[in-house]
């Protein structure tokens, strides 16, 4: 059976992931996704009402014109988890191809919203629920299979799609986790049997995001104790305690909500995405808040709750909001800026649970919102957080259990391929050879 591996997006870049695996006469499509920084430099870009071909001359969706190159019929579109550099472009591209979207819980939910959001085309796939351990057939001789991995979304998954030449381990993204704080640990027992079975790995595409970083990435028990040190620190502080993180975070957004508990301080989620991906979790069951928790994330009700926090004391309550990034519209950055209701006063604490994504737009927008809240006095707790990406040893370990005999490294650009191509050679791989340094648009013929 032939097999060929087309890498549409996200070969050059951390974003609009998308790569396709043909098996015979079988295609699966894992991921479609956006690249964020694309559209962040437009300034009130609305996607919903785009073109996909104006989205794909943008650098903002994968171009997956190189489909047509592939010779067979797409049987499943599988995203992997719910972020949107994985999901974005699914309402820009699935209509295109008869085939259902594949996806845990979560991360079907949020391609629901996708979906609904979507002003300019209508997207009817059939949207089929698969949780991790589940399989389903694809085509008459290969099958797709969901691994659990721990990332900084819950329910995220390694699709792997077993062929007779061998299994295609897509490996985006995960970071090693034997204590996610929501959800199951990596299941490492389920890959080292597959990395021993049957043929074994044919080819595993990995998430090189942190590659070029030593050691290993800590789990998000250790976030949770860091965060945990913060907040306990400021429990007899009588001012204002304000918090961001990523709002899809929910272990995160958890963790907040139970610390503020904790110091005697009411939670309350603000913001859109804060609403949404908090609401759509409880909704589903994946996350269980306190059913007192206010979210909120339409501007009029979230100057409501300003005002009653105003009111009956900014010591009394610990907002979580959107902002992490320092986005011109996001919440923490309108309350730097003086436009919500809630004051900040000198010596008010923000705690920012997140790193600044290492890019232009992000950094400087970033500085702009620290430097704003600076100047109303706040005092800034940053980086109380820990990556959702393998370092390079859980790269090693993940070549140890599924001794794949091709590797292609992915979402990332060739500087951060080096840690991983790097890591691979001193494994016996060889560039060209075994390990395949590619970009975007390209087709791979591995039998
Ligand atoms: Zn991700």
């Amino acid at each position: 059976m032939e097999i060929e591996i087309a890498t549409i997006g996200g070969y050059e870049e951390v974003g609009r992931q998308m790569t396709a695996v043909r098996a015979g006469d079988d295609i699966v499509v894992f991921d479609m996704g956006l690249n964020l920084s694309q559209v962040l430099v437009h300034d009130n870009l609305q996607t919903e009402e785009m073109h996909s071909l104006d989205l794909i001359d943008m650098g903002a969706i994968p171009d997956d014109r190189v489909m047509s190159d592939l010779d067979g019929d797409v049987q499943a579109i599988v995203p992997t988890h719910g972020h949107l550099d994985h999901i974005g472009a699914i309402s820009k591209l699935a209509h295109r191809y008869d085939a259902p979207i594949v996806a845990a819980p979560f991360t079907l939910e949020l391609v629901k919203e996708e979906i609904q959001d979507e002003s300019k085309f209508l997207v009817e796939n059939e949207l089929i629920e698969m949780d991790a351990g589940e399989t389903m057939p694809i085509g008459d001789r290969c099958k797709l299979e969901f691994v659990n991995v721990t990332h900084s979304i819950i329910n995220a998954i390694n699709p792997v799609l077993h062929t007779p030449e061998g299994a295609i381990v897509y490996g985006l993204d995960k970071r090693m986790d034997h204590t996610p704080v929501i959800g199951d640990p990596i299941d490492m027992k389920r890959f080292r049997e597959i990395g021993r079975e049957g043929e074994g790995v044919l080819c595993y595409i990995e998430d090189c995001t942190n590659a070029n970083k030593k050691g290993r990435t800590p789990s998000e028990a250790v976030a949770r104790e860091q965060l945990h040190d913060v907040i306990q620190s400021l429990e007899d502080y009588d001012g204002g305690i304000v918090a961001t993180t990523f709002s899809s975070h929910i272990a995160r957004v958890t963790s907040l909500v139970e610390f503020a508990e904790e110091i005697g301080r009411q939670p309350v989620l603000l913001g859109r995405s804060m609403e949404k991906y908090s609401g759509t979790a409880e909704r589903i069951g994946a996350a269980s808040f306190p059913d007192d928790l206010g979210m909120y994330g339409h501007r009029k009700s979230v100057d409501r709750a300003f005002n009653r926090i105003m009111d009956e004391g900014k010591e009394n309550f610990l907002p979580v909001v959107t902002g992490h990034q320092g986005e011109p519209r996001a919440m923490l950055t309108r309350m730097g800026r003086g436009e919500t209701p809630y004051e900040l006063d000198d010596g008010d604490k923000v705690i920012f649970s997140a790193r600044v994504i290492p890019e232009p737009t992000n950094e400087g927008q970033r500085y702009q919102s620290e430097k704003l809240l600076g100047m109303q006095g706040a005092r800034i707790y940053d980086d109380v957080h820990v990556s959702g990406h393998l370092r390079q040893e859980g790269h090693y370990e993940m070549l140890d259990a599924l001794q794949p005999q091709h590797v292609i490294p992915a979402h990332q650009d060739m500087q951060g391929f080096s840690g991983y191509v790097d890591l691979a050679s001193k494994q016996g791989y060889k560039l060209g050879r075994d390990l395949h340094v590619t970009s975007n648009g390209n087709i791979l013929q591995l039998v």
